[in-house]
């Protein structure tokens, strides 16, 4: 690919872009200066005066617009030039809400300008209809994107309030004795309308909008909940047996928000939950995005006696060296290796691998997405400590997840 940064020299009174051009570059002014103007009615009007640190002809590659100003060096000016291309991949990828706002503050600059020259030549070059409307057709498709952004956060943020949101339960096998060792939480969005909501759906955009933080709160709650639940109705029955645990799902967004070990210990006290019982799930990503914050955050969490999954395991950058440094006791296997180890050789080979180094390491392996009879053999075979899928039971509601406890699987 070719580099997006290049530098140009220009040397003085030669022009870097012309008035009505197209604009496909800003840039940066390095050394020298650089005059703005724009001619109106055979007149020049200086617009500005730019120099060293400053930008030039951005707007034009915000809005896609031709040159709306001509610029000349007044002197020998050095300037860093930034591509479109560069500029529209990232701003691309920039938050719907910003791209508005941005245009919109663009296009009233633009407004402002050609009203000044306009008054200043007494010349109307533009109306303001059809500057709108030129506006309208620019924002239009951002503008709605927006809006149903604003709307969908509405509707999360009242479907908390209103409970709508409920958790189903999915037994986690321990392969030793097939007894259920533990339930993972997962989310779904009982809408009053559409019915039940799958967390694909909202999950991530609660995670982008910052709301994970509140729902990802309100699970860990139900989820302890549901813990004195299941305990209080096995503790007659099973008295010997180890007590089950529930596993809870992390978003990066949550864990490193300062507050969150703060707040999953208030939860802990009021139910009165033992933090043994409580898993939680966490995925690579996370350790990768910021390695120092993740190493202070999940040691606290750690210290505290809750236990540390990787979620998803060999999906992500899947390197195997981080396993030593982070306070890690269970690896879960995607369940893509799961679903192609018995064609893929390779597949199978990964899950050993991964199972005899985590078991060198003293940390345990969960194979999940086991839907047959075959697959659960084989991760059997392969050492696996655990087992999730379907081939056990679906995600189920919690009264469904007692009846499960009371016959077993
Ligand atoms: P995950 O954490 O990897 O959860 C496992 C997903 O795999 C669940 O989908 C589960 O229903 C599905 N699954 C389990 N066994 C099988 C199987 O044998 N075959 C197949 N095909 N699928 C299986 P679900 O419930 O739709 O959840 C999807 C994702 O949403 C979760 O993936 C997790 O990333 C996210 N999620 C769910 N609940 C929460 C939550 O409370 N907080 C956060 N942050 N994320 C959540
Ligand atoms: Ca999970
Ligand atoms: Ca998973």
């Amino acid at each position: 690919m070719q580099e997006s940064i290049d530098r140009e020299v220009f040397s003085r009174g030669s022009k870097i872009f012309r008035d009505g051009e197209p604009g496909n570059c800003a840039y940066l002014i390095e050394k020298g200066s650089v005059e703005i103007s724009a001619h109106r009615k055979g007149k020049k009007f200086v617009l500005a005066i730019l120099s060293e640190g400053e930008l030039l002809g951005e707007m034009a590659l915000i809005d896609d617009s031709v040159r709306s100003a001509t610029a000349t060096a007044l002197e020998e000016t050095e300037v860093v030039v930034i591509s479109l291309d560069y500029l529209k991949n990232k701003f691309d990828q920039a938050d719907p809400m910003l791209k508005l706002l941005l245009n919109v503050i663009l296009g009233r600059f633009r407004a402002t300008q050609r009203k000044f020259l306009g008054q200043s030549t007494g010349q109307e070059c533009f109306t303001d209809q059809t500057a709108s409307e030129t506006e309208d057709r620019i924002y239009k498709k951002d503008r709605e994107r927006v809006l149903n952004d604003l709307r969908f956060k509405k509707e999360l943020e009242q479907a908390l309030k209103r409970k709508e949101f409920e958790l189903h339960y999915q037994p986690i096998i321990a392969l030793n004795d097939g007894s259920i060792s533990s339930f993972e939480a997962l989310i779904r969005w009982n809408h009053p309308v559409r019915g039940l909501i799958p967390p694909n759906q909202f999950v991530g955009f609660a995670e982008e909008t910052g709301l994970i933080v509140p729902i990802g709160i309100w699970v860990f709650e139900e989820a302890c909940n549901a813990l004195n639940s299941f305990h209080s109705k096995l503790a007659p029955k099973n008295r010997r047996k180890p007590r089950i645990s529930v596993s809870v799902n992390a978003s990066t967004k949550q864990l490193f928000e300062p507050k969150f070990v703060e707040k999953i210990q208030l939860v802990l006290q009021q139910t009165g939950i033992d933090p043994k019982y409580i898993h939680l799930e966490i995925t690579e990503t996370l350790l990768m995005e910021n390695p120092e914050l993740a190493t202070i955050t999940l040691n606290k969490i750690k210290e505290m006696g809750i236990k540390l999954i990787i979620d998803d395991f060999g999906t992500g950058y899947s390197s195997l060296s981080y396993l030593h440094r982070f306070p890690i006791q269970t690896l879960k296997i995607d369940r893509t290796f799961i679903l192609t180890m018995l064609e893929s050789t390779g597949s199978m080979e990964i899950v050993r691998a991964v199972a005899g180094l985590a078991h060198n390491l003293g940390i345990e392996i969960v194979a999940e997405g086991v839907e047959t009879r075959e697959q659960l053999n084989q991760v059997r075979d392969l050492n696996c400590d655990y087992a999730q899928g379907y081939h056990f039971s679906k995600p189920i509601p919690i009264s469904g997840a007692f009846k499960l406890l009371e016959k077993g699987i």
